[in-house]
C-alpha cells in the first residue's frame, strides 16, 4: 500500500480510483447522497495551529448564526431534497452552547418531520453532552482524529489539545449509539506516508462507520503558515494527488463506511468534489451557510463558493455528479452501511 502513496504514473492512478469505484459501488451501492453542511458559528475556544479560525487569530470577525437563521438553512435544506444536514463551528463547551444545539436539534427534527438526518461535527464535548445531543435527534458524529500519530498530533497542536481524549470522544460517541465518523488531513507538515497508511489502519481497528478527510491547506494567519514560509514544502498539486490516493486506499480497505468527498478537495482542483467520488467517495457535502457568513468561516485560504447561494450550490453540484455517470440519492438519508451491519441482527 505505501508504494500506491508513491505512485505518480496517471493511467495506474486511474487504475486504483476505478477498483476503489467499483468497491464503493458494490459495498456501498451505486448512489451519492448529500448532506447540506451548515458551518454556524466560527467561535472557538481551540488553537489549532492549522486552522483559520483557531483561538487566537484576531484578524476575523466572530459570529454565531441565530436561532431561527440555522432553522432557515435546514428548511431550506429539506426542500432541496437534501436527506441529511450537518451543522459544524467551532468548539465550544459551556452549557449556553449545548443547550442552544440540545433546542436547535429538536427543532429541526420538528420542522422536518423527523425526516431530515442531522450530523453534528461540532468538536470534543464530555459524554452527557454528546449523549443530550443524540437524544434531541443527532445520530451521526463527526470529529476527526487529525492524525493517529500521537507524535504528529503534539506537533500540530498547543498544550491543553490531547490526542487520548479525542480518541476517547470517539470511544464514546460509539457507546451512546452515534454513527461514527472521522478523518485525518493529509499532506501535513511532518507527515509521512507510513502515518497515512496508519491512519487507514486506526480507522478500521476503531470501527469507524464514516470518514471525512481532505489535503490540508495553509491559511496565512496560523502559525503553520508562518512555518512554511520558513520551509515551503507544501506542494498542492501533491496534496491533492495524496489526497485521492487516501481515499481509494480507505475504501479498498474499509469497503463499506461512509466517505465524503472533501471540500478541500475542491479548493485545490475544480473537479476535486467529482474526482474524489471517481475515487471511491460516496458522501458530497454542499455547503449551505449563507453567503454573508462564508467568508468568515475560512479554515484555509481560497475555500471555494464563497458567493454562491445554497439553491445555486445544490444544481452545480447536481450537474457535476450526474456529468460522471453517478445517481444522487435525493431525500434519502444514506446512512453508513457499516454501521446498519452491527445494527442488523445475526443470521445466526
Ligand atoms: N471544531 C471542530 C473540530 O475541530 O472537530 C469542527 C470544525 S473544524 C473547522 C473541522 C475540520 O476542519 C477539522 O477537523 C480539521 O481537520 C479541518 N481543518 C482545519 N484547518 C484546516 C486546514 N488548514 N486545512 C484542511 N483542513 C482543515
Ligand atoms: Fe477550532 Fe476545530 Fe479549528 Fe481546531 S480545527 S481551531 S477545534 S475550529
Amino acid at each position: 500500500m505505501l508504494a500506491w502513496l508513491g505512485e505518480k504514473d496517471p493511467q495506474k492512478l486511474e487504475k486504483l480510483f476505478r477498483e476503489a469505484r467499483a468497491c464503493a459501488a458494490r459495498y456501498v451501492g451505486p448512489k451519492i447522497y448529500f448532506r447540506g453542511i451548515i458551518e454556524f458559528s466560527n467561535q472557538c475556544v481551540k488553537d489549532c495551529y492549522y486552522c483559520g479560525i483557531r483561538k487566537s487569530n484576531q484578524n476575523l470577525k466572530r459570529f454565531t448564526m441565530k436561532e431561527a437563521e440555522i432553522l432557515e438553512c435546514a428548511k431550506a435544506a429539506y426542500g432541496m431534497g437534501y436527506g441529511s444536514i450537518v451543522l459544524q463551528s467551532g468548539e465550544r463547551q459551556d452549557e449556553n452552547y449545548a443547550c442552544f444545539i440540545e433546542n436547535i436539534l429538536r427543532k429541526i427534527k420538528d420542522v422536518s418531520s423527523g425526516k431530515i438526518g442531522i450530523t453534528l461535527s461540532l468538536g470534543e464535548q464530555g459524554p452527557d453532552t454528546y449523549k443530550r445531543w443524540f437524544k434531541a435527534g443527532a445520530h451521526r458524529y463527526l470529529l476527526r482524529i487529525e492524525t493517529s500519530n500521537p507524535a504528529l498530533y503534539k506537533r500540530l497542536h498547543p498544550e491543553g489539545h490531547s490526542f487520548e481524549v479525542r480518541k476517547k470522544c470517539l470511544r464514546a460517541l460509539r457507546e451512546i449509539g452515534y454513527q461514527v465518523g472521522t478523518g485525518v488531513m493529509i499532506g501535513l507538515p511532518f507527515q509521512t506516508y507510513e502515518d497515512l497508511i496508519n491512519d487507514i489502519f486506526f480507522f478500521k481497528g476503531e470501527d469507524i462507520d464514516m470518514i471525512g478527510m481532505g489535503p490540508y491547506i495553509p491559511h496565512a494567519d496560523t502559525p503553520f503558515a508562518a512555518l512554511q514560509r520558513v520551509d515551503p514544502g507544501y506542494d498542492a498539486a501533491e496534496n491533492f494527488r495524496l489526497g485521492l490516493v487516501e481515499v481509494a486506499l480507505t475504501r479498498l480497505v474499509l469497503k463499506d463506511v461512509n466517505i465524503a468527498a472533501a471540500t478541500a478537495l475542491q479548493t485545490l482542483d475544480a473537479e476535486g468534489k467529482e474526482k474524489g467520488v471517481l475515487a471511491g467517495a460516496n458522501i458530497v457535502m454542499p455547503n449551505i451557510t449563507p453567503t454573508d457568513y462564508r467568508g468568515l468561516y475560512q479554515l484555509y485560504d481560497n475555500k471555494p463558493c464563497l458567493d454562491e447561494n445554497a439553491r445555486k450550490c445544490k444544481n452545480c453540484l447536481d450537474q457535476r455528479i450526474r456529468a460522471i455517470g453517478a445517481e444522487i440519492g435525493y431525500s434519502e438519508w444514506g446512512d453508513s452501511r457499516h454501521f446498519e451491519k452491527k445494527k442488523a441482527p445475526s443470521s445466526f
